[in-house]
């Protein structure tokens, strides 16, 4: 059995000191998806309760410094952080980015010698409606199609969802694709697929509009997650 493993880097709004003059008057901008994923730390956290899995997330805004693009990335820092001396930046990157990265790497090691492998689920959500465009889903299971174990995890889930939710609209890769820039990408460099399976889960925020049915989505991915875990990986059913 997979030992779950739950991250969530864009769970909290919250302006770091560096930003604090830039960003204090951009109430709207802090409050809308473009700083964090609205109710992705309610999922993370619900359902590393459910399953005593280990949970770590983001502590800052996303506008500070973006935890999931790669250190390579120029984008990890948005327009308003680009705004401080290239001293600040470090000091973003050696304050949060880094410690946070290791941390998450760290964990999935340690699980990883113990001779077990790991289901990574990196929760996000996303906004309904992007550039005039609605999205047309409300669950997207992102991975790699190349990682045999994540393909397998990904397709479970959705014919678990199907079978318990069957309102639910749910697509692989959407709205991103799962071998974009990301925490899961950088982590499948670091651990094999048999040691690892990583996937990046997208709620709609859109299901955030009706409480009912926001905790009743959330159970429903919960049980559906128990359900797929308790099968073997690698043996196709
Ligand atoms: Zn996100």
């Amino acid at each position: 059995m997979h030992n779950l493993f739950i991250s969530c880097e864009h769970a909290s709004n919250l302006v770091p000191e560096q930003l604090r003059t830039i960003l204090e008057k951009k109430v709207q901008l802090l409050r809308s998806h473009r700083s964090y994923d609205q109710g992705a730390l309610d999922a993370a956290e619900r359902i590393a309760e459910a399953t005593g899995a280990t949970l770590i997330h983001g502590k800052y805004t996303r506008l500070a410094v973006d935890l999931n693009r790669s250190e390579k990335n120029p984008q990890r820092f948005s327009r308003y952080s680009r705004q401080l001396d290239s001293e600040v930046l470090e000091l973003l990157e050696k304050k949060f980015y880094i410690p946070y990265r290791n941390d998450i790497k760290t964990s999935i090691t340690e699980i990883v010698q113990k001779k077990s492998s790991v289901l990574h689920l990196s929760i996000h959500s996303f906004t309904p409606v992007l550039d005039g465009v609605k999205r047309d889903a409300d669950i997207g299971l992102l991975y790699d199609p190349s990682r045999i174990d994540e393909r397998l995890f990904a397709s479970r889930m959705k014919t678990e969802l199907a079978r318990i939710a069957p309102e639910l609209k749910v697509r692989y890769n959407y709205p991103y694709r799962g071998i974009s820039d990301g925490i899961t990408t950088w982590l499948r460099k670091h651990f094999t697929g048999d040691e690892y399976a990583g996937l990046e889960i997208e709620f709609n925020q859109r299901l955030l509009g009706n409480i009912p049915g926001w905790n009743t989505c959330l159970q429903n991915f919960i049980a559906a997650l128990g359900k797929v875990q308790e099968i073997e990986p690698g043996i196709d059913t």
